[in-house]
């Protein structure tokens, strides 16, 4: 106990100073801790869930007077929060505070679109905007760290996080990723409603084999550098304060304890200073892997490769100590993985304050604030993407005498929030599909049938949903998959849309030959849509668009919004095609829509090449015209810059937002290179017959990537480039990169 008071004296004569010199502060308490209470900072435990059992509250408590537990996830209560951290306090031989965490992914109490939905929108500002509020509602909780953003580029529809990620696009991924990271952890960590960002799963976890979750991944360094890698790099230079290392293997690695990954490039090339957490039981798992022997092995295995966090594993607690004393493993490697826990409980504060985050009325008065359901619905209709709208069937009028709305997610409040959004109060405040249009139609002009159900082959309520679409003047579909067909775990082998739906909607399109059919989907993958796309006439992905999705899909149904969003991840012509992205490599063979007459040419003879929906594809009710590319020089050299710029002009009669994309390609190189890559983009606003100049500023470094020896850099040579509104165009211009 005298230690304890000893280390505060201490502390708070540092905390004194001007200087915010939390290194020394914690060096001066690190002299007070014995090996197993450093140990102690690298154990968290759960406050419901533990590998020993379901609740383990009363030993909970045990470890963390003995010192034995830095953190803690999913504690669940303001209250519980404030029990643990008493004991932490008062009851621990140093008092040294613990750490909450908890999974805040894509909302907290308000929810927005799944992760996949909002990088849609391609908004930036609105990423931010929603991590922030994010942030205020589960600091307010005693929340100190989120296990967000998952920056896993991936590739994979059939595996059920990619609705976690921003698509398949390695630019992108590592804008939004920062966006998301600036909004959690804002510019002050110390401010009580701040929290810190995890950037995971490192890595490569989005490329599982055959798409199955924590399945294997083998890939060449290059395609790990040029594709995996980079927006986890951005996150170390955006200041994300954590990393989680993956459940998946790497070459024969598991990522928890790849050494290459975490000590070699996380720590010697970024030169990371955050702490790595393991993937939950992700250490343990390494047994099972067949790559440690046993849960000793594991530890070793584990904090020797860097993972300076054990997420519920139990064997950093159990084995470290002995490890060390036995030479399998440095205490140096203990020391640093608890300088760098301390450090983080120093930015947010708590050595000042343990308390801070804890406020009854702070969390009373947080969620759900009006501004923040205001903000939830903009975003939800902003992430939207209108991906057919044939003859104009959208949007509808609200003088429309009835509208048939049929389908399982019409009057859902539960799947519509997605998976990850156990705080979201499912059933609650979410705003269904079906009270989102009443705000637009009088009762007696909306026909109600939920026709069948996601999952089971039940048929009896198609005749009823039959029997209202024949009567109403218009049909909605509202239909998907249910919250538990994406997200961990949730691999599929198929990507039609779930169950008995797509039948029920061809039997509709039956008995309504000539009638409008739009079809709302909620979903968290790309979906298979070839029959749906010839059954119904106007298509809208709302992914699951969280607690204002229904709100803000009548929005966009009725135009007061004016669709925006943008795929950022390809829709596939069927399940066969995958992996299919739209910054593939050439093969040997020309394409084969260029050159029909080559025989044995690399296509499918069953179906083409080319996917359904592709990346950057989306509609809006009002069209933009893009003319005359100018670049500012043909010529870009290692020290100047060009600029490429464009004239978009609003050509309809709505006002619209636009996404507006670069992408460039390098036409040699020493290494093949994709046949287009993202490389900027720009959202911009223009009213009905509005013209605006969009300029891109291009420089060597944009064109930079990892060659054959690893090496990054720049070839010169010749680039094609173009500004599209997705990336289905042609190459028409072209410049030289020179030295
Ligand atoms: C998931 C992580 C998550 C962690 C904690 C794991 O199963 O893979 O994404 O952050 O659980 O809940």
């Amino acid at each position: 106990m005298k230690l304890r008071f000893l280390y505060i004296i201490l502390c708070g004569t540092l905390s004194t100073g001007f200087s915010q010199n939390y290194e020394a502060k914690v060096d001066s308490l690190m002299n007070l801790m014995t090996l197993q209470e450093k140990i102690g900072q690298t154990v968290m435990y759960s406050g419901h869930w533990d590998q020993t059992g379901p609740f383990v509250g009363a030993d909970n408590g045990k470890y963390i007077r003995e010192g034995n537990m830095g953190a803690m996830l999913n504690a669940m209560s303001v209250k519980g929060t404030r029990d643990l951290q008493k004991i932490a306090v008062e009851e621990s031989r140093l008092g040294i505070p613990l750490l909450f965490g908890y999974d805040v992914i894509h909302g907290h109490r308000t929810i927005f679109p799944i992760n996949l939905g909002l990088s849609a929108s391609w908004d930036l500002i609105m990423v931010e905007e929603s991590s922030r509020i994010a942030a205020e509602e589960a600091s307010a909780e005693g929340i100190h760290w989120t296990f967000a953003p998952m920056i896993d580029v991936s590739r994979e529809p059939r595996w059920g996080r990619i609705s976690e990620g921003a698509g398949e696009d390695v630019f992108l991924n590592n804008e939004i990723g920062k966006a998301y990271i600036h909004g959690f952890q804002g510019d002050d960590l110390s401010q009580p409603n701040t929290i810190l960002a995890c950037a995971k799963h490192y890595v490569a976890y989005g490329a599982a084999q055959a798409g199955r979750d924590y399945h294997t991944t083998n890939m060449g360094e290059g395609e790990l550098r040029n594709v995996y890698l980079p927006p986890f790099k951005a996150a170390v230079d955006a200041g994300v304060e954590t990393f989680m290392s993956a459940f998946n293997e790497l070459n024969g690695v598991p990522t928890s304890g790849n050494k290459f990954t975490l000590r070699d490039i996380l720590r010697d090339e970024w030169k990371f200073d955050g702490f790595v957490v393991s993937d939950y039981t992700s250490i343990n798992e390494m047994i099972q892997h067949g790559f440690a022997k046993d849960s000793i092995d594991a530890a070793r295995i584990g904090m020797n490769a860097g993972v300076d966090m054990d997420m519920v594993g139990h064997v950093y607690r159990l084995h470290l100590k002995t490890l060390v004393e036995e030479g399998k493993v440095s205490e140096a490697y203990i020391n640093d993985a608890c300088k760098r826990i301390l450090l983080a409980k120093f930015k947010l504060g708590l050595f000042d304050d343990p308390y801070r985050y804890i406020d009854e009325s702070r969390e009373a008065n947080t969620a759900y604030k009006p501004e923040f359901l205001a903000k939830a619905r903009e975003i939800a209709a902003a992430s939207s993407v209108l991906l057919q709208n044939n003859n104009k069937v959208l949007p509808l009028s609200k003088k429309t005498k009835s509208i048939a709305f049929i389908g399982p997610l019409v009057k859902d409040e539960a799947d519509i929030l997605g998976n990850w959004a156990a705080k979201g109060e499912r059933g609650g405040k979410a705003v269904s599909v079906f009270e989102g249009v009443s705000e637009y139609l009088k009762a007696n002009q909306i026909l109600y049938a939920k026709g069948c159900d996601i999952l089971n082959d039940d048929r009896s309520g198609f005749k009823e949903a039959i029997s209202i679409s024949q009567k109403a003047d218009e049909i909605v579909l509202v239909m998907g998959e249910n919250h538990h067909m994406s997200g961990e775990a949730a691999s599929r082998t198929d990507l039609k849309i779930p169950g008995i739906q797509p039948e029920l909607i061809k039997k509709i399109r039956e008995a309504n030959p000539n009638k409008n059919i739009t079809l709302v989907l909620m979903n968290g993958r790309p979906l298979n849509l070839s029959d749906e796309v010839n059954l119904v006439d106007a298509i809208l992905e709302v992914w699951f668009p969280g607690t204002m999705g229904g709100a803000a899909t009548a929005d966009l149904l009725f135009g007061t919004v004016n669709p925006s969003g943008k795929l950022t991840v390809t829709f596939p012509r069927n399940v066969g095609q995958v992996p299919i992205y739209y910054n593939m490599k050439n093969t040997g063979r020309p394409i084969p829509e260029n050159n029909p007459k080559q025989d044995y040419k690399s296509n499918y003879i069953d179906v083409p090449n080319t996917p359904l929906f592709v990346f950057g594809h989306g509609l809006s009710y009002t069209k933009f015209r893009y003319s005359d590319l100018k670049l500012s020089s043909e010529n870009l050299t290692f020290s100047n810059t060009i600029e490429a710029s464009v004239t978009i002009t609003n050509t309809g009669n709505i006002d619209g937002f636009e996404i507006v994309q670069l992408y460039i390609h390098d036409k040699v190189g020493s290494v093949t290179r994709p046949v287009k890559e993202l490389k900027g983009f720009q959202k911009i606003f223009l009213k009905k017959g509005e013209s605006k100049t969009v300029t891109f500023t291009i420089s060597a470094e944009d064109l930079k990537f990892y060659n054959s020896d690893m090496i990054y850099g720049v070839e010169i040579g010749e680039f094609e480039i173009a500004i599209a509104p997705s990336s289905d165009f042609k190459f028409k211009h072209t410049f030289n990169l020179n030295d």
